[in-house]
């Protein structure tokens, strides 16, 4: 008897933890149930999403056509729920930015789902938020995997003049829904540290400042709010690896400005992973903190988050390079010196038709670059570059970084496509 009360205690107490596990943690757990698998890498077109848009697919949401491209792609609007809490999210309006597009599509995959541990949610959030989703923004960049509108346009430096139809069309969904809360999704270099550590910053958050005096009304607070509570859930996959975006006023950009029409902006950028050049780890970072981010929306949890939590997000730091070298010796015809490397890598694709990369490395600097630090850094001390033939080499900015290190005539390194071995 004693035993199976004892069991039944135990067994209460692990559906309790069970239970009270976050919501972020459950999301990160299951989220191979959702991925929608047709995203092989960051390189898909309109084309490959249509399907995905199909309304028969996505029996919960209301599928609209809210305009077209430039070159007169057409742009969809998925809604979902019936609540008072209005959310507005738009991805890649710089068509090379598409994390975050991807995220999107397995959140319309786990919203379309039932029967799992995750019904009450939805069940919340449908009745308590409408929820308006716009996948890739700018199709015509997309196509060309560009960053510009094929205007040739900078979208987010165009929220003035609405030069571009797609421009327009954000505006004027922003005003007709005027959202309690809008998602601006983006993605950064992966070239960013968190602050002043070695650690490359994953995400990038920040509620960005309607002006100049970067002032702080309850719109850019609750933003704020919001990005604490992500950050505080998403340090859990990946503790130290979250930056803070620059908070300088741009009164040409689409954040700000949305911020200053009284919607509740939070910027997310996704920057880089260790070995994720496609970002398929970082887009199920978004997939858990947007989800998490709606949950504290209905809850209104966020309110509860001081601002200095906010605060304390360390800035993104530029001060890097992909591959740093320090301290090589440059041997020219026996003239000496010591010399620092910075050496970046680029994606090449192998074709023009195809998708797939290859990587290249340039040298970005030479001389002493004491201040910066690499993703990857190797101190070369008591080591020369050598051509093929073990003789001292010279060095070029812009050259193609492929390089050899000797020491006591015996080659100790090798740089080569960008792998440093
Ligand atoms: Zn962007």
């Amino acid at each position: 008897m004693k035993v199976s009360i004892k069991l039944t205690i135990l067994f209460v107490f692990y559906l309790q933890i069970g239970s009270t596990q976050p919501l972020s943690e459950k999301l990160f757990k299951n989220f191979e149930l959702y991925k929608e698998q047709s995203f092989k890498n960051k390189r898909f077109k309109q084309k490959d999403i249509l399907p995905l848009i199909d309304k028969k697919r996505n029996a919960n949401f209301k599928v609209t056509e809210v305009g077209k491209s430039f070159e007169k792609r057409p742009i969809f609007e998925l809604t979902y729920g019936t609540g008072p809490i209005r959310i507005m999210l738009w991805s890649q309006m710089h068509g090379d930015e598409a994390t975050a597009t991807m995220a999107l599509f397995d959140i319309f995959n786990f919203l379309n789902a039932s029967g799992d541990e995750f019904d009450q949610f939805r069940k919340e959030l449908k009745a308590k938020t409408t929820i308006y989703f716009i996948p890739m923004l700018n199709p015509d960049g997309t196509e060309l995997y560009q960053r510009r509108t094929i205007q040739e346009i900078d979208m987010n430096r165009d929220a003035l003049r609405l030069a571009c139809p797609e421009s327009k069309i954000l505006k004027e969904l922003q005003q007709k829904y005027c959202p309690d809360f809008a998602f601006n999704l983006h993605d950064q270099s992966p070239r960013i540290l968190v602050g002043n550590s070695n650690k490359q910053s994953t995400l990038s958050f920040l509620a960005s400042a309607y002006d100049q005096k970067k002032s702080i009304n309850g719109t850019r607070k609750r933003a704020m709010q919001v990005i604490a509570l992500m950050n505080k859930e998403i340090q859990k996959f990946i503790p130290g690896q979250i930056s803070k975006y620059s908070d300088e006023h741009e009164p040409r950009a689409f954040g700000d400005n949305i911020q200053k029409w009284e919607s509740s902006l939070i910027l997310i950028e996704s920057g880089g992973y260790r070995d994720d050049i496609d970002k398929m780890f970082i887009r199920k970072l978004n997939f858990v903190a947007m989800l998490t981010a709606f949950e504290s929306m209905y809850k209104a949890s966020y309110k509860k988050v001081n601002i200095a939590d906010y605060n304390s997000i360390p800035q993104n730091n530029y001060s890097c390079y992909d591959i740093l070298i320090k301290n090589v010796t440059i041997d020219i015809e026996g003239q000496k010196y010591t010399v620092d490397l910075g050496v970046n890598k680029t994606e090449v694709l192998n074709d023009e038709k195809s998708t797939n990369v290859y990587i290249r490395a340039n040298i970005m600097d030479v001389g002493d670059l004491s201040i910066f630090k690499g993703l990857q850094e190797w101190d070369a001390k008591g080591a020369t570059l050598v051509d093929d033939f073990g003789n001292g080499k010279e060095i070029r900015v812009g050259q193609i970084a492929n390089l050899k290190f000797s020491q006591n005539k015996r080659i100790v390194k090798v740089l080569e496509n960008g792998m440093l071995k």
